[in-house]
């Protein structure tokens, strides 16, 4: 495809990054387009704050860079960062009123990452408030629009990037996943999105939700893309104690790495993938069901083999969730008190009061209940018999999946058991979400790397998300399977109409 600056946007982080090396388009031309695009297109939501100075400065700097001979290899690429990474040049607020005008003295090493490796960021994208929800409706900010279908969620809680990549507003954005937050807003929108194996980014900078799950990771709309982002941003951080100690990796590079035995036509021959009888259940909707096994046949002639497996305990992979994420929240969120930062109630009585008052006006309803759940399973009587009893679980969850690794070399499956639903359909129950997050949980719990690439289209010609998980620190392998599934399949290059 010939590049001209008039369709720029539908360039992703490989083609613009070669563009930029070969000089037929600047960065200040990239970022200036993509600026155009994110202001036509506000009431989708996706921003939260959008710095054309800044971004357009940082531009400049990467055009100079480049001319100087010192590119990188993301330099002058425009990017976002989900509002849940701090950042020290633009406000952050984790999608919460508590957050509002925050300003952090510091950059999240994820974005500091980035930005050595010369990306441009345009700005912070909307999510839900502290990560928690697969929706982006709860956001203090507004609902977030799948560019797909207006009238839909986009997913969430990385709702803002998602719909921000989909909408071809940016070629890939920061997201973050603690119980599918990556995985579930890039089926929704029709992207790809990776969430690496725990540990592989660094989570300092990142506002904490559930830091035994927290992991950050790219959105984009190719395996390619991710594997470029996620080298950039990924790697050792001693800010960080449950950072993996581990040699910076080249993912792009292991994404391209042959297998094995692979030929031309089929570059997944012995490749083993294990289907979860319990990530097919009855209930599964029929459209996700027909797009994901389109997508299995697709690899299947790719040279992949599908074997039969089983993890137990998916349906368990729920409750134990809502009880670790929730009462790592409550310790977490305790520091939202008003004294040192964030809101603070402009009236109150004495101490007491300022933090009551100030955490009843800062905090949303749902970040509100996941305190009170996570306090009450915490607490004296209750830890063993909730707490405790969910960290053993989550172990044998662990273990499950360790023996599915002994038949096959990748899971996959659904990300989710529908497709987006319309905004307001759940009428604020938490329930639905919290029991729509089966097929993604289990894998955070695990702390695998899962990805979601896209699979086709179901009902209303919303997108399908198929769910590829792999061994620790096999976000190598997962790229590969998904890049060879997109050299073979255009499902990923379709773009919203309108967009
Ligand atoms: N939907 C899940 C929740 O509400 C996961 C969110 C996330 O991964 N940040 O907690």
């Amino acid at each position: 495809m010939k590049m001209s600056t008039t369709d720029l946007h539908h360039w992703g982080v490989a083609g613009l990054a070669q563009a930029m090396a070969a000089k037929t388009v600047s960065s200040v031309e990239a970022t200036q387009h993509l600026l155009n695009r994110a202001q036509a297109h506000t009431t989708l939501g996706s921003f939260l704050h959008l710095d054309a100075e800044a971004a357009l400065s940082a531009a400049r700097a990467a055009d100079a860079a480049r001319a100087a001979g010192q590119a990188g290899p993301l330099t002058g690429v425009p990017l976002a960062h989900k509002d849940i990474f701090v950042t020290a040049d633009m406000p952050t607020t984790a999608g919460s009123k508590m957050l509002a005008n925050y300003r952090s003295p510091f950059d999240a090493t994820v974005v500091a990452r980035l930005k050595a490796a010369g990306a441009v960021s345009l700005g912070k994208l909307n999510c839900d408030e502290y990560a928690m929800g697969s929706a982006n409706e709860n956001s203090a900010y507004g609902p977030v629009h799948n560019p797909w279908d207006t009238q839909r969620v986009p997913g969430g809680s990385s709702g803002g990037s998602a719909a921000a990549v989909a909408a071809r507003l940016l070629p890939g954005a920061t997201g973050t996943d603690t119980g599918g937050s990556i995985r579930q807003p890039a089926s929704f929108s029709g992207v790809t999105g990776i969430k690496p194996t725990y540990g592989v980014c660094s989570r300092y900078g990142m506002i904490a939700f559930a830091s035994s799950l927290d992991q950050a990771g790219p959105l984009a709309r190719s395996a390619e893309d991710c594997a470029l982002l996620l080298s950039a941003m990924s790697g050792f951080d001693e800010r960080d104690a449950t950072s993996a100690e581990r040699p910076a990796q080249d993912f792009h590079a292991q994404m391209l790495t042959a297998r094995e035995g692979a030929t031309a036509s089929q570059p997944l021959k012995g490749l083993r993938i294990g289907l979860p009888q319990e990530f097919f259940p009855a209930a599964l909707a029929q459209d996700v069901n027909g797009a994901v096994r389109n997508a299995l046949a697709e690899l299947e002639k790719l040279g992949a083999t599908l074997v039969d497996v089983s993890l137990p305990r998916t349906e368990l992979s729920i409750p134990v969730y809502y009880i670790i994420a929730p009462a790592e929240a409550s310790s977490n969120l305790s520091r939202f008190d008003g004294v040192k930062f964030g809101h603070r109630a402009a009236r109150y009585d004495d101490l007491i009061d300022m933090y009551k008052k100030t955490r009843a006006e800062g905090f949303g309803a749902e970040v509100k209940r996941r305190i009170m759940i996570g306090t009450y399973v915490l607490s004296h009587g209750y830890y063993d018999a909730y707490y405790l009893q969910a960290q053993k679980l989550r172990r044998m969850i662990a273990e499950d999946f360790q023996r599915c690794f002994t038949q096959c070399d990748v899971i996959a499956g659904p990300v989710a058991p529908t497709v987006a639903w319309k905004i307001g359909e759940q009428g604020g129950d938490p329930l639905q979400a919290y029991l729509a997050d089966i097929f993604t949980l289990p894998a955070s719990l695990a702390g695998l790397p899962g990805m979601s690439v896209p699979a086709g289209f179901g009902e209303g010609g919303m997108p399908v998300g198929l769910q590829l998980i792999g061994n620790y620190f096999a976000e190598g392998q997962l790229l590969h399977t998904a890049h060879a599934l997109q050299q073979a399949t255009d499902w990923h290059t379709r773009a919203p109409a309108g967009f």
